[in-house]
């Protein structure tokens, strides 16, 4: 039998903090949920001490995977953020708590100003403090990509000595080859004492395109963890890809003598439903789980592929979930159907909430005659989306045309349930929608991003609008909005940003 490798996955953390990927709790749980369909092992819930958000966050996933994940709580290496993490980690089954210092040169001196016999105590103290909380303490060696070997070394036999169970090796920066990251794994199994006691990890970016021949590079040196994110979503340029780094120890299992757990199958669900959420596309040309990852257009290869499937096609697309879109319900499926086809997409809806979403449905099967799964995902975040926002759109009207001037009627409902109208034109439609919007909601913002796309095939298809807005201090949110009707969607993206600065401008006040 080969090695287990643990897939401990960090979308929800690492991810998150990308810019403009930002999850509310609810949208949290629905891709933890979409985690556990794929057996991860570690779910890295996030960053208690951040935000009241984050907190909630944890406490909430550790309560939804019980006994069936680690879930596992980001912290410096500092007394209140242990104790935070601890605190919403209390009701886990499996708790983890995930702390660390800066141990490159760079990180010791310009950022930390520590000499490395303070880096070195302040490590050991980091790991003693959480072991008082969990037994399972995970101790991580930022930027450790670009530290000394010997300094490297010497930081994790003392966190090993102090009780650590796992050791994450980071390329922090995305700096190393895959080569000399695996002599970095390989220098610590060959030097420190007891290594074999623990879990070496690994955690890669993608700042020059190689995290998964990090990942990979790691693992045939030694490593028995492997820290990633769906779709690769991480700060700058992205973490390790689950899809990527799982299928190639799939398909080089002997060689690398590694083998995961993971349920392949879920990958082409969990990527969709993390780029809806986050509204982060996924490149047509994406490993694994873009939209053409098994596109064949040269006719050369599709005659190869149409005889014998592997002469051009690796993977077996089925293996990861690919093409299983189908003709799901129609306005005739009744409140049962659409129970029991978005239990099977991983959502529990009851009561009001179901009812809502059922009453979208119908109106939507109306218009369109065949709903598709992906139109029943997009359907539940717009609801959810509805669920946490300040204003909400009642109603839209646009007058456009030549030699018109476009012009926007927008009504909005705001949480004491006011109704508030406001009309604006603009250069074309939608600059005159959100300049309406704007009278109402007034909030200073500049929109740097403007993207539709189609949610299935088809002229009827719902299309759905991502935007991004600038607040004044630089932070990047994110909007998203589906509908029928391209403006209805764009209005909705717009609101939904917009919605989403509010919030969290008024969660860091609290915090
Ligand atoms: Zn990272």
């Amino acid at each position: 039998m080969t090695r287990k490798i643990d897939i401990f996955d960090t979308t929800l953390r690492d991810g998150e903090q990308s810019p403009g990927a930002s999850m509310n709790t609810e949208e949290k749980l629905v891709v933890a949920r979409q985690l556990l369909r794929l057996n991860v092992d570690v779910i890295e819930a996030g960053f208690p001490i951040s935000s009241p958000g984050d907190f909630e966050s944890v406490r909430r996933i550790a309560e939804l995977a019980g006994e069936q994940a680690v879930v596992c709580a980001l912290t410096r290496a500092v007394e209140k953020d242990i104790d935070a993490a601890a605190d919403a980690l209390k009701y886990a089954k499996r708790p983890r708590i995930h702390t660390g210092i800066g141990v490159s040169p760079s990180h010791m001196r310009d950022k930390l100003r520590i000499t490395e016999d303070e880096c070195v105590e302040r490590a050991i103290k980091c790991v003693k403090y959480a072991r008082n909380y969990v037994e399972d303490v995970q101790f991580y060696a930022e930027d450790a990509g670009r530290s000394d070997y010997d300094f490297l070394v010497r930081v994790i036999q003392a966190v090993v000595d102090a009780g650590a169970t796992v050791v994450n090796i980071p390329d922090t920066t995305g700096y190393s080859l895959p080569e000399e990251f695996g002599s970095r794994i390989k220098y610590l199994v060959d030097n420190v004492n007891g290594i074999d006691r623990v879990t070496i990890s690994v955690h890669c970016h993608n700042d020059l395109g190689m995290a998964t021949a990090l990942s990979l590079a790691g693992v045939k040196n030694g490593a028995r963890q492997v820290e990633c994110t769906i779709n690769g979503l991480g700060e700058r340029a992205g973490n390790t890809a689950m899809e990527e780094v799982v299928m190639s120890i799939k398909m080089h299992q002997d060689e690398l003598d590694a083998h995961t757990d993971i349920n392949t199958r879920e990958f082409i669900k969990a990527s969709r439903l993390v780029s809806s959420i986050t509204g982060m596309n996924v490149q047509a040309n994406k490993s694994i789980v873009g939209a053409n990852a098994f596109a064949h257009s040269s006719g050369i290869h599709q005659d190869g592929v149409l005889k014998k499937r592997d002469t051009y096609e690796i993977i077996d697309p089925a293996e990861v979930g690919a093409g299983q879109s189908q003709i799901v319900l129609t306005a005739r499926s009744g409140h049962a159907a659409l129970k029991h086809r978005l239990e099977e997409l991983g959502y529990e809806l009851n009561g009001d909430a179901l009812d809502q979403v059922y009453e979208s449905f119908l109106n939507l099967a109306d218009r369109k005659k065949e709903v598709f799964d992906e139109d029943l995902e997009s359907l539940i975040n717009e609801h959810d989306r509805e669920e946490h926002a300040l204003f909400t759109l009642e109603s839209v009207q646009i007058s456009c045309g030549f030699p018109l001037k476009p012009t926007a009627t927008v009504t909005l409902k705001n949480q004491a349930d006011q109704v508030v109208t406001a009309c604006d034109f603009g250069t074309g439609p939608i600059d005159a929608v959100y300049k309406a919007v704007n009278k109402i909601v007034q909030v200073d913002n500049e929109l740097s991003e403007f993207s539709v796309q189609s949610v299935t095939r088809g002229i009827d298809a719902l299309g759905e609008v991502t935007i991004r807005v600038t607040a004044p201090d630089g932070e990047i949110y994110t909007g998203r909005g589906a509908d029928g009707d391209i403006i209805v969607s764009s209005t909705k993206a717009y609101l939904n940003a917009l919605n989403r600065l509010l919030i969290d401008k008024q969660e860091r006040r609290r915090a």
